[in-house]
C-alpha cells in the first residue's frame, strides 16, 4: 500500500507518515509542498507534512469515486470484518496512537490514551453495524402492490475534523461511511493531521481496498473544501468543528443539495440543584469542565448553582481546580495540558480579561502561565455579567463560570438562553424533579448526574447552532445511507 517516496517521521519508536494517501498509495503534496506540526506544549517542531493542493484534493475525491461502486458491493460481513481489523489493530497500537496524539496537542497522555479506547470502540460498534444493514418489506395500504426498501451508501463523503479529538472525531465518522459502504476522503485539522495518518496506515492494513479511504491534509482548507464541495461526484459532507465553519459549508453544500451532517459547536451549561449529591456533582465538573484543557464541544461552559447549595460549590470547586497540575502532557501525571495554540490562548484572555473588566471575580487563576507553551491556568470566576462574552461563547479553555439561581425555572431558562444546544449537566438526587427539567432543556444531550455524555453506543449530536444530524448510537450509520423504495406489482 505505500510507495518508494514514502516519507514519515518516527514518533514513540512508530513511523507515522506525513505523505498524502490517495488510490491506495502514500504520496507527497503537489509541488512537495508541506507544513509543520507544531508542539503546543513546548512550541517545538514535531514533523513537517505534506500539504494538500485543490488538485491533489480532486485527485483524492476521483479515487473515491472510483472505488465508490465496487466498495458499495462489497457484503457487510466483508466491510465488518475490515472494521473489526482495524479495531484490533488500534487496540495493538494503543501506546503510540496516544503518544502522537499527546506529541501535536500536549494532552496529558493518560487522557489521550483513553481517547484510543473511546475512539477505537467506533470500528468494533460499526463492525457491527455493518453486517446487519437491513430494508423492510410491506404491502400499500389497499394491498394492490408491494412496498420494498433498501439502504443504499450514499456515496464518496468528505469528512472534516478536528483537533479536539483527533483519533475519535474521526473513527467516529469513518466507522459509519465505511460500514455503510461509502468511500471517503478525510481532511484533519492542520495542527493534528498526524493521529490520523496513523490511522490511515492502520486502516490500509486492515483490508480497506484502494481508494476507499483517501487523506488530505492542508494548512489552507477553506480553497480545498470549497473545490471539493462543488464538484459533484461528491455526495455527502460531515464535518466536526466550529458553527461559524459549518454555516458556510452548509451554504457551499446547497448547489448540489449535498447530505450534510455538522457536529458544531456549544455553550454547555451544567446545572446544580438545591438537591444535589455534591461529591457527585464536584467529581462531575471536573470531568465536563477540564477534561482536555476545556477544549470539548461537550465541556460545561456555564454552571448554574441554586443558592443553596452555591457557597459550598463554589468553594470546593476552586479547592480542586487549585489542585490541578498542569503542563506538558507528555509527562505522567498531568491533569491540564496547553492550549492548541497561540490564537486560542489569546481568545480565552481576551474573555477572562473582559469578564474582568465587566465586574467579574477571580478565585483562582486568570492568566497564561509564562514560557513556550500556551498553557493557562485552571480558572474558576464569578459574578460574571449574563451579557459578557464568556458567558455567550464556547471558551474553549480550562475557565469555569458560576453563576447562582434561586430556582428550577431560572435554572432552565438561564441553560436556555444560548443559541447553542449540544450538552447540557443536571444534578439532582430527585429523579422526577431531574426528568422534568431534562424535558425543559433545550440540548441533544443531557448528562443527569454524569458529567460525560460520549459514548458510541449512544446518539452524539445537537439542536439549534449545534448541528445536524447525530453520530454513533443506531443513528450514525443513517447518516451515510438513503433509503430506496420499490413499488412492486402484483401480477
Ligand atoms: P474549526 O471550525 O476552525 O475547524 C474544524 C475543521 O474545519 C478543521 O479541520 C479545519 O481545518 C477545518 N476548516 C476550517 N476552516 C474551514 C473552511 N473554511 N472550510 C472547510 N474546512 C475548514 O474548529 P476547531 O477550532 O478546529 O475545533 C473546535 C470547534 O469544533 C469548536 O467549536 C467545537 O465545539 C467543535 N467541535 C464540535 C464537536 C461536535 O461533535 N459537536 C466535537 C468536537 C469539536
Amino acid at each position: 500500500m505505500t510507495n518508494s517516496n514514502n516519507s514519515s517521521v518516527d514518533i514513540a519508536g512508530a513511523a507515522i507518515p506525513t505523505g498524502l494517501f490517495i488510490d491506495g498509495t502514500w504520496r507527497p503534496g503537489e509541488n512537495d509542498a508541506t507544513f509543520d506540526v507544531i508542539s503546543p506544549a513546548s512550541g517545538a517542531f514535531v514533523a513537517s507534512v505534506a500539504d494538500a493542493s485543490v488538485s491533489d484534493a480532486l485527485d483524492a475525491l476521483g479515487s473515491a469515486d472510483r472505488a465508490q461502486a465496487s466498495w458499495g458491493r462489497t457484503s457487510g460481513r466483508e466491510r465488518a470484518e475490515i472494521l473489526r481489523a482495524a479495531f484490533d489493530l488500534i487496540r495493538q497500537n494503543r501506546d503510540v496512537i496516544a503518544a502522537v496524539t499527546t506529541a501535536e496537542m500536549g494532552r496529558p497522555i493518560e487522557q489521550s490514551l483513553g481517547e484510543v479506547d473511546y475512539g477505537g470502540e467506533f470500528f468494533r460498534w460499526f463492525s457491527e453495524q455493518a453486517a446487519h444493514l437491513s430494508g423492510d418489506f410491506g404491502s400499500s395500504p389497499r394491498g394492490d402492490f408491494d412496498i420494498l426498501t433498501t439502504k443504499v451508501p450514499v456515496g464518496p463523503s468528505l469528512l472534516i475534523t478536528p483537533w479536539n479529538f483527533p483519533l475519535a472525531m474521526g473513527t467516529r465518522k469513518i466507522g459509519a461511511a465505511l460500514a455503510a459502504g461509502c468511500t471517503v476522503v478525510i481532511k484533519p485539522a492542520a495542527q493534528t493531521p498526524l493521529t490520523m495518518a496513523l490511522l490511515v496506515r492502520l486502516l490500509a492494513e486492515a483490508g480497506v481496498p484502494a481508494g476507499v479511504v483517501n487523506f488530505v491534509p492542508t494548512s489552507d482548507s477553506a480553497p480545498q473544501s470549497e473545490a471539493l464541495m462543488a464538484d459533484s461526484r461528491l455526495r455527502k459532507v460531515s464535518f466536526t468543528g466550529s458553527t461559524g465553519v459549518g454555516i458556510r459549508l452548509l451554504q457551499q453544500a446547497a448547489p448540489n443539495v449535498l447530505r450534510s451532517s455538522m457536529e458544531l459547536g456549544g455553550n454547555g451549561p451544567f446545572l446544580v440543584f438545591d438537591d444535589a449529591n455534591l461529591d457527585a456533582a464536584l467529581d462531575g465538573a471536573m470531568l465536563a469542565k477540564f477534561r482536555n484543557g476545556g477544549q470539548s464541544c461537550v465541556a460545561a461552559n456555564r454552571f448554574i448553582v441554586q443558592r443553596a447549595v452555591a457557597d459550598e460549590f463554589i468553594a470546593r470547586l476552586v479547592e480542586r481546580t487549585q489542585a490541578l497540575a498542569v503542563g506538558d502532557g507528555a509527562t505522567p501525571g498531568m491533569d491540564v495540558g496547553p492550549l492548541i495554540d497561540a490564537r486560542q490562548l489569546a481568545r480565552v484572555q481576551n474573555l477572562v480579561d473582559d469578564a474582568i473588566a465587566q465586574g467579574a471575580t477571580v478565585l483562582t487563576g486568570g492568566k497564561s502561565v509564562p514560557g513556550n507553551g500556551h498553557f493557562f491556568e485552571p480558572t474558576v470566576l464569578v459574578d460574571v455579567p449574563p451579557h459578557a462574552d464568556i458567558a455567550n461563547e464556547e471558551i474553549f479553555g480550562p475557565v469555569a463560570v458560576v453563576s447562582v439561581v434561586d430556582s428550577d425555572d431560572e435554572a432552565i431558562a438561564a441553560a436556555n438562553d444560548t443559541p447553542y444546544g449540544l450538552a447540557a449537566f443536571l444534578y439532582s438526587d430527585d429523579v422526577t424533579r431531574a426528568f422534568n427539567a431534562t424535558s425543559r432543556i433545550e440540548a441533544g444531550m443531557i448528562g443527569v448526574n454524569r458529567g460525560l455524555v460520549s459514548e458510541v453506543g449512544a446518539p452524539f449530536g445537537g439542536v439549534k447552532a449545534s448541528g445536524l444530524g447525530r453520530e454513533g448510537g443506531k443513528l450514525g450509520i443513517e447518516e451515510y445511507l438513503e433509503t430506496k423504495y420499490i413499488a412492486l406489482a402484483r401480477l
